[in-house]
């Protein structure tokens, strides 16, 4: 990636690289942060997401690569000049000092006024529902409680760049679900920056204006949450993202360019122009959400027996035969139950055509472009 020196850039990792002991925890990072961007790495456990902040963060060394803020190297700056906000997994607060004080004392350090720093401090304690703690000790509270208090004395300095590694991961469901709004709405607010690692799709997918898919320590794609989702670059992205997973069916494609066809166990010989995937067997990636079922047989579907019913609540996600595999396909809640034979067919357009060998999936302008 060329480097960017123009003044919408607030971070920007330039083939950033991390060994342990031979071990490449993460592989030539390339990132560009935008100011007042929230960028998200989302990833599976042991990607490389936690190494990249702590690099960014100043507390790791890099192997090498370059680390820029402002546009100005940093690498090799310590810890405390980068000006980096940060709430890690394992939080720190002051055990012994009241939730209000652990809120003042990042705005004492800065030498704000007092009478702005309390204003600031309550506004905060409202927006992160900790006002019925402001007099209990930081000891006192539950892990939730100081995962809260941990984020809010970050967020009341007002950093220009906030690193956010999994911050809600001991909150319960609900909790996370409200502090998710809320974070987004400070974030944007404030107009802050932030890098946010997670490991949840739901919290990437939800706040992030840009998500970096990562696994074994690469970059895999950076894009848009809608862009991650419609259009996977490959097939760990595509599986990684969506719930429930994207349905992956063995196919095989025939002839090339405009006469190439499509045909899987049960449909057979459908169009599908590709161009650069070349004939063989393949993959076809179709999301639940884009596969059709009715309780009568229609133009084009084919008749398959309800396995199992998961219950979503608002859907029911149905898992049904299709040849020697079973598919996913959402429902209204009541449409099928275990046994019944239902009919079902998807188009192709929704699907995403996988490379068996290398994983890629190209979408239709790549196709054109590739070809
Ligand atoms: P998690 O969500 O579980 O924290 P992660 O995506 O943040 O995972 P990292 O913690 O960055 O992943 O780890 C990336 C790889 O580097 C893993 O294989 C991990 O075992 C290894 N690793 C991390 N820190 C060290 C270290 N200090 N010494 C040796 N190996 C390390």
């Amino acid at each position: 990636m060329k480097g960017a020196d123009t003044g919408d850039v607030k971070l920007e990792l330039r083939s950033l690289r991390k060994v342990f002991d031979g071990v490449e925890a993460v592989k030539e990072s390339n990132l560009i942060l935008k100011r007042g961007e929230f960028l998200s790495l989302l990833g599976p456990s042991g990607c490389g997401k936690s190494t990249t902040l702590a690099m960014i963060a100043g507390f790791l060394e890099p192997t090498s690569g370059e680390i820029l803020i402002d546009g100005k190297p940093v690498t090799h700056v310590p810890v405390q000049k980068r000006r980096i906000g940060l709430v890690f997994q394992d939080y720190a607060i002051f055990t012994k000092m009241s939730v209000r004080k652990n809120l003042l004392f990042g705005l004492e350090a800065q030498k704000v006024p007092r009478a702005e720093r309390e204003k600031t401090v309550d506004e905060f304690a409202e927006k992160l529902d900790l006002k019925g703690l402001m007099k209990a000790r930081g000891g006192e509270l539950n892990m939730s409680e100081m995962q809260r208090v941990a984020l809010a004395r970050v967020l009341v300095t007002k950093p220009e760049l906030l690193l956010l590694d999994e911050p809600m991961s001991n909150l319960d469901a609900a909790l996370r679900a409200s502090l998710r709004g809320e974070l987004k709405r400070i974030q944007k607010d404030l107009g802050q920056t932030v890098l946010y690692v997670t490991h949840d799709q739901i919290e990437a997918m939800s706040m992030s204006d840009r998500i970096a898919v990562m696994n074994f320590g690469e970059n895999l794609q950076i894009a848009s949450p809608d862009d991650i989702y419609h259009r996977p670059k490959n097939r760990f992205v595509a599986e990684f993202i969506g719930d429930p997973p994207i349905n992956m069916i063995s196919c095989t494609v025939t002839g090339s360019g405009r006469s190439q066809r499509v045909s899987t166990e049960v449909h057979k010989d459908i169009p599908f122009e590709t161009k650069v995937v070349s004939p063989g067997d393949h993959v076809l990636g179709i999301r639940a959400h884009h596969i059709v079922a009715a309780h009568e047989a229609f133009h084009g579907s084919i008749a398959a027996v309800v396995k199992l019913v998961e219950n979503f609540g608002s859907e029911h996600v149905l898992h049904v035969t299709y040849g020697q595999d079973l598919l996913t396909v959402m429902v209204q809640p009541g449409f099928a139950r275990e046994g019944d034979e239902v009919h079902v067919s998807f188009d192709l357009k929704d699907a995403h055509l996988v490379d068996r060998n290398s994983g890629a999936i190209y979408h239709p302008d790549e196709r054109e472009a590739a070809a």
